[in-house]
């Protein structure tokens, strides 16, 4: 299965991905990105604009390519390195099977994870979705397999 390119701070969003987004196309690609993370497909870590943001990519001003956006980038890969105890960085590779899933989702419910959504103007509705134990959330994984959390290696 291709994997799918993702900018740190999108694995935050995808724990709490409900079905809500900036537009219909974006909405629709993250939903169809969601349901492949949670098939198997691997993800790949890479610097600024990634599989999630390409619907809003034709727009030069863009806030994907914002300074500060790139900031929350550092902020969430620092707590996600920390709660899986492995590198997040351009080129690595995760799997985000169910196990890895549910540790995260505690860690963000917990507040270990929030520090790359300081500003985001969707912060209450994600605490209000972890508050609530994820239920309305669209990922999840589709086996208990354990694929190997993490590798680590420039593609
Ligand atoms: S608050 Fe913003 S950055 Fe954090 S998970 Fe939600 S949408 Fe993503």
């Amino acid at each position: 299965m291709s994997h799918v390119a993702l900018r740190p701070h999108h694995l935050l969003c995808l724990l709490t991905f409900a079905g809500r987004g900036y537009n219909p196309a974006f909405t629709a690609n993250l939903e169809a990105v969601a349901a492949r993370i949670g098939q198997g497909a691997p993800i790949v870590i890479v610097d600024g604009p990634d599989d999630i943001c390409a619907p809003l990519l034709a727009d030069r001003t863009a806030h994907c390519r914002h300074a500060d956006v790139v900031a929350r980038d550092r902020r969430a890969a620092c707590d996600v390195e920390a709660v899986l105890g492995h590198p997040v960085e351009a080129g690595v590779t995760l799997a985000f099977d169910r196990a890895t899933i549910a540790r995260m989702r505690a860690a963000f419910a917990g507040g270990r994870l929030r520090s790359g959504c300081a500003g985001c103007g969707w912060g209450a509705f994600c605490s209000s979705l972890a508050a609530d134990g994820f239920r309305a959330v669209r990922l999840h994984a589709a086996d208990t397999r354990t694929r190997g959390a993490v590798s680590v290696g420039r593609r």
